[in-house]
């Protein structure tokens, strides 16, 4: 188990410190107690540590602190595997470097006009953050150069490789000095992240942060055992029962995602739909709706979904029980992050038992089986929550004006409760 140290432990400056106090950071995750020492003294790091343990700070700070703030042209190179992880890491790096540095970090991606980056790069920018397909296209065009980089980080590798960026990226490095410091981050760490490590780093440190949530307390998890054909109706019921403000849902395939999503629209749940065919365009502007709340239930493949940091998520569920072990805590690391309490749900399908045992084995984490909640308990907490909106109008003397009304209803055989209970039912049947 890693110690956590306090950032003025780490031998910072003051102004990472000042940008970390205002980023209400209280203590350095593991990851980041034992990466920032190691990376600031020069040395190679191989990380692995999943999704949400600070791996960004983690390798951010030591960054920052190595650039010479006078020179003007790129002196550390980020790739990234999407344009939303690069404006995301951008984003933190520069929370972190504004008092530190002058300029900010500046993301290339794909999609945006070419001329506007050449622009920004000839203003001088120090950090590029970007994705290797556009960052290549660059150098080729010779309109920016790695000459003076000093450090490189391959952020999410395996991830990178996956999406078959892996001659891009080699091509990129081989254009960096060969002094240079390399990092290097990947939540699994198969043959071909060691091949990377091997080929382009110098005797790298090895850091590997176990199964555990390290910025954000324990997700609580639990799962529902349930006939596939019934998930839908169980879903709503959750959903009418816990009213999350933001939920994120998996499911395996872009078609299930698609079909969820019509189906949750057609019964009147604000839902948006995110999966690999969608247009950057369409995806971020979903993105940017469900963290502005304007859709408060996302439905997602991983591959949307991974590393994409978005705060008070408080449930995820799985539709779909993920083909993989990974695949689930990466999932379940949607919520729960920076320091807040989240819950997970699993939706398990008769046939996705044994997968979902295997998860369980091999999580070590518990998960606790819930009965499937009745109808009658969906109507309680809605009972009860009306209950309540009654009691506050009464007694801030909201309703003064309707008791005359209620009054001339009253006769011998119609009492108050009669009415009350009346329009109980029309409410709760309109819901
Ligand atoms: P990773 O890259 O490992 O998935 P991130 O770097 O994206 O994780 O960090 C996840 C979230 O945790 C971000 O919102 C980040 O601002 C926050 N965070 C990072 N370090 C800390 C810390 N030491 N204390 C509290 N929150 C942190
Ligand atoms: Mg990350």
């Amino acid at each position: 188990m890693i110690k956590k140290l306090k950032f003025n432990e780490l031998g910072l400056s003051k102004e990472i410190l000042k940008a970390v106090a205002d980023m209400g950071f209280e203590e350095a995750s593991p990851i980041q107690s034992e990466a920032i020492p190691i990376i600031a003294q020069g040395t190679d790091v191989l990380g692995q540590a999943m999704t949400g343990s600070g791996k960004t700070a983690a390798f951010g700070i030591p960054l920052i602190e190595k650039i010479d703030p006078k020179l003007r042209a790129p002196q550390a190179l980020v790739l990234c595997p999407t344009r939303e992880l690069a404006i995301q890491v951008a984003g933190e790096i520069n929370k972190l470097s504004k008092y530190a540095l002058e300029l900010p970090a500046l993301p290339i991606y794909g999609g945006q006009p070419i001329e506007r980056q050449i622009h920004a790069i000839r203003k001088g920018a120090q950090i590029i953050i970007g994705t290797p397909g556009r960052v290549l296209d660059h150098l080729e065009r010779k309109t920016l150069s790695f000459k003076a980089v000093k450090i490189a980080v391959l952020d999410e590798a395996d991830e990178m490789l996956d999406m078959g960026f892996r001659d891009d990226i080699e091509a990129i490095l081989k254009t960096t000095p060969s002094t240079r410091q390399t990092l290097l981050f990947s939540a699994t760490m198969p043959a071909a992240i060691q091949y990377l490590a091997r080929t382009y780093q110098r005797t790298p440190h090895i850091i590997k942060i176990a199964h555990e949530k390290v910025t954000a307390p324990a997700i609580e998890q639990f799962y529902f055992e349930i006939e596939s054909f019934r998930k839908l109706e169980l879903f709503t019921r959750l959903i009418d029962l816990h009213n999350p403000k933001l939920a994120i849902v998996f499911c395996n395939t872009k078609r299930r995602v698609d079909d969820l999503v019509t189906e949750l629209r057609s019964r009147g749940y604000a839902v948006d739909g995110i999966h690999g065919d969608l247009t950057q365009q369409k995806r971020n502007k979903v993105m940017d709706r469900f963290r502005k709340g304007d859709v408060d239930i996302l439905i997602a493949t991983d591959v949307a979904a991974r590393g994409i940091d978005v705060s008070n998520v408080e449930i995820v569920f799985n539709f779909d029980i993920p083909q993989d072990e990974e695949a689930y805590v990466h999932r379940i690391g949607r919520t729960g992050r920076a320091g807040k309490s989240g819950k997970a749900f699993s939706l398990v399908g008769g046939s996705e038992q044994y997968r979902f045992r295997d998860i369980k084995r091999y999580t070590r984490a518990v998960i606790t089986r819930l009965p499937i909640p009745s109808f009658q308990d969906v109507e309680e907490v809605k009972i009860n929550k009306l209950l309540d909106v009654i009691k506050k109008v009464i007694d801030e003397r909201q309703s003064e004006s309707y008791a005359k009304i209620v009054n001339n209803l009253v006769k011998d055989d119609v009492t108050v409760v009669d009415v009350a209970a009346a329009l109980l039912k029309m409410y709760m049947r309109k819901k």
